[in-house]
């Protein structure tokens, strides 16, 4: 698509990239107890900021409806039994062998129209898929998605059906190398382990250190087996990571795994949830630091399907994935990016300067513990995972 790297080539991709919004008015009847964290209004509120800001339309934007997932696609990631308790428990008919399997836990709870929600989220995700694989979308962004921790047989970390894990698998199946980029604050268990074994879906989760937080797993020495070996990448930050270290890490890491493995489509799980301020987590993200990742992802010039995730500070999710799409979508080039960080340090009122979250001061602390941290998971990555891929 982008032959020659001339300001007319950039100008034509951008102004034809197609890019689909995925959301519709039935997803918002339903909604996870009031005092649980996960807040599905985020995705509504998203579109909300988009559709004011003219940025669901024109420039080869569109938004499209999710469908309900059929059950014969579900089937190729989780299990008819446990596809029946969730089922089941949703209907008011809950029982032990439901809670074996996660679903009426504190984490996981049964609510009203649970089954509903969640095979109409895991549908807007294969939506997106069926969009990219038909090439009638470049980049589709389903922010009603990415519920990584969800297992074959058990709901986990607020995740019933893991649609990023379904969507991998549909278009490993149509002969596509899978890049999975997970950059939630939490590991991407749920899918990390559904491919841990196969070296066409290469999954890469960046997250907080599982010795301090859920779900206790994805320390850099889990790389795959067998075929899969060195097709599993976990990077965990420090509790205080910032957005230059955490970046560091990024570009030292991800950048030649990507280049080297050569994908044919990238699925993004965008958990907001590594943000300053999030209630659950400890890293000290800003939100340029997703849109610093997306140019990146952008610049392998192949399709991405983006989701959402975690991210339990309403107001910071909904601009990250708002600034998300921004960039996603092209009305955030690089170029106006470098303008765009320049307002926010100037406190510039500009509408792109008021997506991006202000940069934060970094403390000296924070310096001399995160950045030794992250050096040596850099250097065990290199030494352990790059001559697989002849780095
Ligand atoms: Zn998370």
């Amino acid at each position: 698509m982008l032959k020659r790297q001339g300001s007319e080539e950039i100008r034509v991709t951008l102004e034809t990239r197609k890019a689909v919004f995925i959301y519709s008015q039935a997803l918002e009847a339903y909604s996870y107890p009031p005092e649980h964290p996960f807040n599905t209004i985020r995705a509504q509120r998203t579109r909300e900021v988009l559709h004011s800001m003219g940025l669901l339309s024109g420039g080869g934007r569109s938004q499209v409806a999710p469908v309900p997932a059929e059950r014969i696609v579900l089937k190729k990631f989780h299990s008819a039994r446990y596809l029946h308790a969730l089922k089941r428990a949703a209907r008011g008919r809950w029982d032990a062998e439901a809670l074996d399997m996660g679903i009426g836990t504190g984490d996981c709870p049964v609510f009203e129209g649970l089954y509903e929600y969640a095979v109409l989220a895991t549908g807007g995700t294969l939506v997106a898929a069926n969009l990219i694989l038909s090439g009638d979308a470049h980049v589709a962004f389903n922010p009603s998605g990415g519920f990584h921790h969800a297992g074959p047989e058990h709901a986990s970390g607020f995740c019933y059906i893991n649609d990023v894990a379904l969507a991998c698998t549909v278009l490993a199946e149509q002969g596509k190398r899978v890049l999975y980029l997970d950059v939630d604050v939490h590991h991407g268990d749920g899918v990390a382990y559904a491919f841990y074994d196969r070296s066409d879906v290469m999954t890469v989760s960046f997250h907080q250190n599982p010795r301090t937080l859920f779900p206790g797993t994805g320390f850099e020495d889990e790389i795959g087996m067998g075929k899969g070996k060195g097709y599993c990448v976990n990077v965990p930050f420090p509790v205080g990571t910032y957005d230059q270290a955490y970046l560091e890490a990024f570009e030292a890491i991800a950048l030649p795994l990507m280049a080297a493995y050569h994908p044919d489509v990238v699925v993004f799980e965008l958990g907001a949830d590594a943000l300053a301020g999030d209630p659950l987590a400890h890293l000290c993200l800003t939100n340029n630091v997703y849109a610093e990742i997306i140019h990146h992802l952008l610049s392998l010039d192949k399709p991405i399907l983006a989701t959402g995730g975690g991210g339990y500070n309403l107001d910071n999710t909904v601009r990250a994935w708002a600034l998300a799409w921004s960039v996603l979508c092209g009305a955030d080039s690089g170029e106006d990016m470098n303008h765009a960080v320049g307002g926010v340090l100037l406190e510039s009122t500009e509408w792109q300067g008021g997506l991006r979250d202000r940069a934060l001061a970094v403390s000296q602390t924070q310096r001399e513990t995160v950045m030794p941290a992250i050096k040596a998971t850099i250097d065990f990555i290199k030494a352990n995972i790059f001559p697989i891929h002849g780095l």
